[in-house]
Formats: structure tokens, sequence, C-alpha cells
């Protein structure tokens, strides 16, 4: 997992959150302190840098949207949406990531390449937008001459540059395994693929979570979530859904086939059909849209 959310650095909550809606592109600053060296070093020094802008400085958070460090792993900071503290005149109308290095370090590919995953993340979220170092609009040395000439050589990577994921909580890699996510309701969704199923209660959740699925109900999981939206029709496996006047259907793809017994459905349960009946299984059902049956 490239990034790391909020919880897994053990962030504090802010003192206070002003969201943004545009964004007209993002600042590269560093952060002139030696690298750490290690994800959990480099946790740390997430840590400490939010400690110091809340406590030392007084501000509401740590200043950055999003942080890199030398591993490649991606630290979340405020985040997208949200008004920051990292670029004097330009806070309330850009994101800004942050290099955990100083001048005696040499920023590694897998740092340029989560640069250039969160800028291609940030295009995607609110149109393409400019990409300049701090120096460039503040009185500063940030975000270092060896950042600034790679970002005015056009931020090139020597290895193949990964394709940004569109959703970054899930990397295609993992993109069918069940996660659980949160809604915007604090409802809880088993989530796989393009398919969703609301966990009625709390004894479920403690099953998933001990049958070890893994938990994204954290950080960013709501917009995640909310990504998901208009569900697109790629189903490869069967799947049970229940549509708006309670009648029980055997997907798969576009076609859909009437259960028309309790003893039919339990067949399929019994054969091991996944039941998508609850939840937004009627949406789903929904999207599938004038089926032949
Ligand atoms: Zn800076």
């Amino acid at each position: 997992m490239q990034y790391v959310s909020r919880s897994e650095w053990g962030a504090r909550s802010p003192k206070g959150v002003t969201t943004i809606s545009n964004s007209n592109g993002m600042f590269v600053h560093y952060t002139a302190d030696p690298a750490p060296s290690g994800v959990d070093a480099e946790k740390s020094t997430v840590k400490a840098i939010q400690n110091f802008h809340m406590d030392g400085r007084g501000w509401r958070d740590i200043a950055y949207s999003w942080l890199v460090g030398q591993s490649g792993k991606i630290y979340e900071g405020r985040g997208w949406g949200v008004a920051g503290g990292h670029t004097a005149g330009y806070n309330s109308s850009s994101h800004a990531v942050c290099w955990l290095g100083g001048p005696d370090n040499v920023p590694t590919q897998a740092a340029l390449q989560s640069i250039n995953v969160v800028i291609a993340e940030h295009n995607a979220r609110f149109g393409a937008g400019y990409v300049k170092g701090h120096g460039e609009v503040n009185s500063t040395s940030c975000p270092g001459s060896r950042l600034q000439a790679w970002i005015n050589a056009g931020r090139p990577v020597d290895a193949s540059p990964p394709s940004p994921p569109p959703i970054p909580d899930i990397p295609e890699e993992t993109e069918m395994q069940q996660v659980i996510l949160r809604d915007s309701n604090n409802a809880y969704w088993l989530v796989q693929g393009v398919t969703k199923v609301h966990i009625p209660s709390s004894e479920h959740l403690s099953i998933l979570l001990y049958l070890g699925v893994k938990n994204q109900s954290q950080g960013d999981s709501t917009k995640l979530l909310e990504t998901l939206g208009e569900l697109p029709t790629r189903q490869s496996e069967q799947v049970l859904l229940r549509d708006n006047v309670g009648a029980i259907w055997l997907c798969k793809d576009n076609t859909k086939v009437h259960v028309p017994s309790v003893d039919h459905l339990a067949l399929l349960l019994y054969l091991g059909v996944k039941d998508a009946t609850n939840g937004d299984s009627t949406k789903l059902l929904e999207t599938l849209g004038t089926i032949e049956v």
C-alpha cells in the first residue's frame, strides 16, 4: 500500500478544517532536514512535523496536503479539498506535497515517482494545474536545488512512472480485494470491486475483521465510497440482488434470472453464490438497466 493514512501514522485531529473545492496547482516543498530512513522513521518525522506545526507554530494541522518519504510512501497530511498552511498567498487555492529530505539528500526514484503520483491525483480531481517549487512564489530556498531542477526539467523519473491510480486508497493490484469502508452516514460497507454490501451490525463488522478483511474505514474512505458513485455494470461473478419490489434475481454481467422461490434461493446460497441483496443492491440492480430475462 503506497498511501499511509492519518490514522496509520498516528495523526492528531486538526484544530479546524477549511474546505476548498477548487485548486489551481501543486507546490513542492521539502523539510530541509536530513531524510529519515525507513517507514517507521518517516512516520515519526511526520508526527514531529505535525506537533511542531500545531504546537510550535500554532497552526491548525500539519501544513502540507501530502508528504512523501524516500521509501516512496505517501503520507496523508490535510489531504484533498482542505486549505493548507504551506505556501503564503496560495493556501486556499492550491495543494502541496512535501518531500522528507534536505540539502544533503538525493531524492530516491521512489520518492520522485510518488510525488508524481500525488500530482497526477491532484490533476485527476481538480484538473491539470501548475507544479511549482515553494521558492518560485515565496522567498525561500525550499524545495532545494535538486527538486527545483527536477521540476524545471519536467519531473522525469528513470524508471517508467507508475500509472496514477484514480482512487488512491485502492491501488490496482488490490482493487478486487474485499475492504471495509464507511460512508458519510457512518454506515459500514463491505466493498469488492464495484459492488458493496451493507454491514448491518457491529457483530458482523467484528467477524469480518476477525476474518482478516482489510479495514479502510479510516481516513479518506468516505471519499472513496462516494467515488464508487454510479456503479458500472462490470460484473464477472454471479450475484444475488433484490429489486425495488423485493424480488430476488440471479445476476451475471448484463443478464438476470428471477429466483422464483425461497427453495431456489437457498440452493443458490448453498452453491456459494454471493448474496448482495442487502444495502444498496437495489441501486446496483437498477444500473443493469434493460435486461434480457
Ligand atoms: Zn516550503
